[in-house]
């Protein structure tokens, strides 16, 4: 039987409306949740991730803003302008869009954010408390994976999920998301030696390899969920996953589409992450 497609952008409406009656409530509050979004550079798909961004913010009734810099800005003067934002009692989240010009560094970047704002949960702060299990900002993505898979009703208890890709903004926290749901997990990555046997024994299959096409039906167990992180421009111009979607649609029980997958719950969990730092930094 084919697989029941997941298309993000649904299961991301649902949410978004929930999402929209929390701010609400904090405006009743006086709080206006709002986020601040740095935009280093003229690459033409970090400005389309960042007008997503601006978009989701404007469905759900979070003031954006989004302060673009030129490719030559100095590591300086961008700490500077974090140091103003983490300062400002107006702002609660704070994206820096990556990736940044090589002349500046990402770890210096990140590190300047206040984690409180962090809503992108990359700081080291937020990512250690999400491994020890303590209250953090998760990062987006793999929230997402977690809550796409959970929308499913497919218990994550005790199944089997192999993650392809060891990434800090995916794979690796998609991994202990998943362990932390009692899955049990195998991080797979460009030198595991021989892939397939270990994505054939997945009952949840998570795809964050960056490598357009290379799952096929012959990688998936029969009747795994799979999803498909992957997002790659090929030569026509065309966006595809990682999955081979038409073939592997006929063996898995779930199965992601690119785009419209994956990528419009990212946007709803740094919608999510935003509220929360909000809420936080008003009890404070
Ligand atoms: P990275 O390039 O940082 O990491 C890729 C990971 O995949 C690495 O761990 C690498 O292994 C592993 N890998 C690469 N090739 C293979 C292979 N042939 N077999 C097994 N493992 C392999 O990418 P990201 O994690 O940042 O992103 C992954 C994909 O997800 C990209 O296509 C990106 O565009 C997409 N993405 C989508 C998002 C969304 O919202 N939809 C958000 C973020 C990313 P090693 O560590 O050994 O190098």
């Amino acid at each position: 039987m084919a697989a029941t497609i997941l298309y993000g952008t649904e299961i991301a409406k649902d949410i978004r409306e929930q999402l929209a009656s929390e701010v609400e409530e904090l405006k009743r509050k006086g709080i206006v949740p709002g986020l601040t979004v740095i935009l280093v550079g003229e690459d033409p798909a970090s400005h389309s991730y960042v007008r997503g961004k601006a978009r989701g913010c404007e469905e759900v009734g979070i003031r954006s803003e989004i302060l673009l810099r030129d490719a030559s800005i100095s590591e300086e003067e961008l700490l500077q302008m974090i140091e103003e934002l983490n300062e400002n009692p107006n702002v609660h989240g704070i994206l820096v869009q990556l990736p940044l010009p090589s002349h500046i560094s990402e770890k210096a970047v990140i590190g300047a954010i206040r984690s409180e704002k962090d809503v992108d949960g990359f700081h080291p702060v937020n990512v250690g408390n999400m491994m020890i299990g303590y209250d953090a900002l998760l990062p987006c993505t793999a929230h997402g994976v977690v809550e796409m898979i959970r929308k499913t009703g497919t218990p994550m208890e005790g199944k089997h999920a192999v993650v392809i890709g060891r990434s800090n903004i995916v794979g690796k926290p998609v991994s202990y998301l998943l362990q932390r749901e009692n899955a049990t997990v195998t991080m797979c990555h460009s030198r595991t030696v021989n892939l397939r046997h270990y994505t054939r024994q997945a009952d949840i299959l998570i795809v964050a390899a960056g490598r357009a096409h290379m799952i096929g039906s012959e990688d998936v167990k029969p009747g795994a969920v799979v999803i498909d992180v992957g997002v790659n421009r090929i030569e026509s111009g065309k966006l595809v996953g990682d999955v081979r979607f038409d073939e592997v649609k006929e063996v898995a029980s779930y199965l992601t589409p690119v785009p419209g997958g994956v990528g419009p719950m990212t946007i709803t969990m740094l919608l999510k992450n935003t509220i929360e730092a909000a809420k936080n930094l008003a009890a404070r």
